[in-house]
């Protein structure tokens, strides 16, 4: 017999989300905060980390974690905590717990990829409505959708991927508003919330219908695998009994509750980061050919001639960035740059400022 005799359709025909080969190259294809963790710290988190008991199942609630992230990032005390392995984990349990036969996720595009992706892995229908050409959501494109396909739930990352912008708050509101009338959840994906000067963390006890995600990848901890969803606890009960036991492993309990006990160093990082962005982004803004897109996020996307030739440039000198161009018609010769340290990011501008015509 053949997989495909019984492998589900819509899974043979995925590609699997595919991670560039990065070993030698200077790596600013993944929004990974370009600094480790300081290095003044480091010998107190081993000995934190040299105390966990590996030997046993971790904690399976992890309190500690969750008070450490509550007080870090000042979590209303209204509001619960469910921790996913990365927030991709909890895009995939919220998609399970609402995959009612015919069900609808709804996104705007182009967007984070795994929206799309984990609908299909668990059976929701997708729908994508594009932006419009400046990158702002198309309120009554949305509105349609929404009165169309009454979506169990619509996913908005703020600011968003690939994109880098914070869309307005406005036409968000709107489309919670709209949810809500046709039963639907909204999660605002704040990934990115550490460079950005605007959050719905206040906001969200005010919506019935309004979880927020985030998650330590983008400040510094990816390699821990951490996400977190915020929101009323009517919500996360239900999400909680999707979670697997144990999805969180001790070394990242361990490791996160101490990095959340220095929240400010990470903070720090990202402070350098979103300075740097702004150096980046009047340095590129600066050179013909290049078309620099407003970001509230750990990354620039730029718009040149040709894409390919400058993706080609930068993998001679050994820098690896995002080409997300085939992906969606509104991201033609489009770049993605991960901001990096000063040093990455001149060896981008120079890579730029040599490229004839670009
Ligand atoms: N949401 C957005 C908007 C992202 O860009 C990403 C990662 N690129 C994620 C979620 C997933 O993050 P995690 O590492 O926590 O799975």
């Amino acid at each position: 017999m053949e997989p495909s005799d019984i492998i589900r359709a819509e899974i043979s025909a995925l590609s699997a989300y595919h991670v560039q080969h990065s070993a030698g190259l200077i790596k600013l294809d993944a929004m990974e905060n370009p600094y480790r963790f300081p290095s003044s710290l480091q010998d107190a988190l081993l000995a934190r980390l040299a105390t966990a008991s590996l030997n046993r199942y971790p904690s399976a609630d992890a309190p500690d974690l969750k008070a450490a992230i509550r007080h870090a990032m000042n979590i209303p005390n209204e509001l619960d905590i469910l921790l996913g392995n990365g927030s991709d984990e909890i895009i995939q349990i919220i998609a399970m717990a609402l995959a009612k036969p015919g069900a609808t996720l709804l996104s705007v595009e182009p967007a984070f990829v795994m929206f799309k992706m984990i609908a299909t892995f668990c059976g929701l229908n997708y729908v994508g409505v594009p932006l419009t050409t400046d990158f702002e959501i198309d309120v009554e494109a949305m509105l349609v959708a929404i009165q169309r396909d009454h979506p169990a739930v619509t996913f908005i990352a703020y600011p968003n991927n690939p994109t880098g912008n914070l869309f307005s708050r406005d036409a968000i509101a709107r489309i919670i508003s709209a949810c809500e009338q046709h039963h639907g959840l909204v999660v605002v994906d704040e990934a990115y919330f550490a460079f950005s000067s605007e959050s719905f963390l206040p906001d969200i006890v005010h919506y019935p219908n309004v979880v927020l995600m985030r998650t330590v990848s983008k400040l510094g901890l990816a390699g821990a695998r951490l996400g977190m969803l915020i929101g009323d606890r009517r919500w996360l009960q239900e999400f909680d009994k999707l979670r697997l036991p144990y999805n969180i492993n001790i070394l990242t309990q361990t490791a996160v509750t101490f990095a959340m006990a220095h929240y400010d160093a990470l903070l720090a990082q990202a402070r350098l980061i979103t300075d740097e962005r702004t150096r980046l982004a009047a340095a590129l803004s600066a050179l013909p050919g290049i078309h620099v897109f407003p970001s509230q996020a750990n990354f620039l996307l730029i718009r040149v001639d040709d894409a390919t030739r400058v993706f080609s440039t930068f993998v001679s000198r050994k820098i690896l960035v995002k080409n997300p161009s085939q992906s969606h018609s509104l991201l033609s010769n489009t770049l993605r740059l991960t901001v990096g340290t000063p040093d990455e990011n001149d060896a981008m501008i120079s890579a730029l400022q040599a490229t004839p015509g670009i």
